[in-house]
């Protein structure tokens, strides 16, 4: 992701409940073995079912250093696919997280996700 807007290939968008239109949403973990885990987001204001994410990886608040250490101390031996799927913190991660932000406020995507998959995502390559 760049940081500096690409207009007309980015776009970000807050998610909203599609029964009372909050953006106040919860998001449930399920994790089952030998499974990918699913977030299943929850409407905070009417609990409704807002959408389900694949979760392919997963970005800390904490940094990779400290990630490790801690996984030192839990288990002897995380292996190599669970540092795939946990990301450190970065500094990147934070100006990501801005420029979203930013987007959002700024011009928020006003499709659907779906249709913003539909649209934006039809032509690319598998
Ligand atoms: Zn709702």
């Amino acid at each position: 992701m760049t940081i500096k807007k690409e207009e007309g290939r980015e776009s970000a968008r807050i998610e909203h409940c599609p029964s009372c239109n909050s953006v106040l949403t919860k998001n449930n973990i399920y994790f089952c073995r030998g499974e990918t885990p699913r977030v299943y987001v929850e409407c905070a204001e009417c609990g409704i079912f807002v959408a389900r994410y694949a979760l392919i990886s997963y970005t800390s608040d904490k940094s990779y250093e400290s990630l490790l250490r801690k996984m030192r101390f839990t288990r002897a031996n995380s292996g190599k696919r669970t540092m795939k799927m946990i990301e450190g913190f970065e500094t990147s991660v934070k100006k990501e997280f801005e420029h979203v932000l930013e987007l959002v406020k700024t011009d928020e995507d006003k499709r659907h996700v779906e249709d913003i998959i539909a649209e934006d995502y039809s032509n690319e390559e598998d």
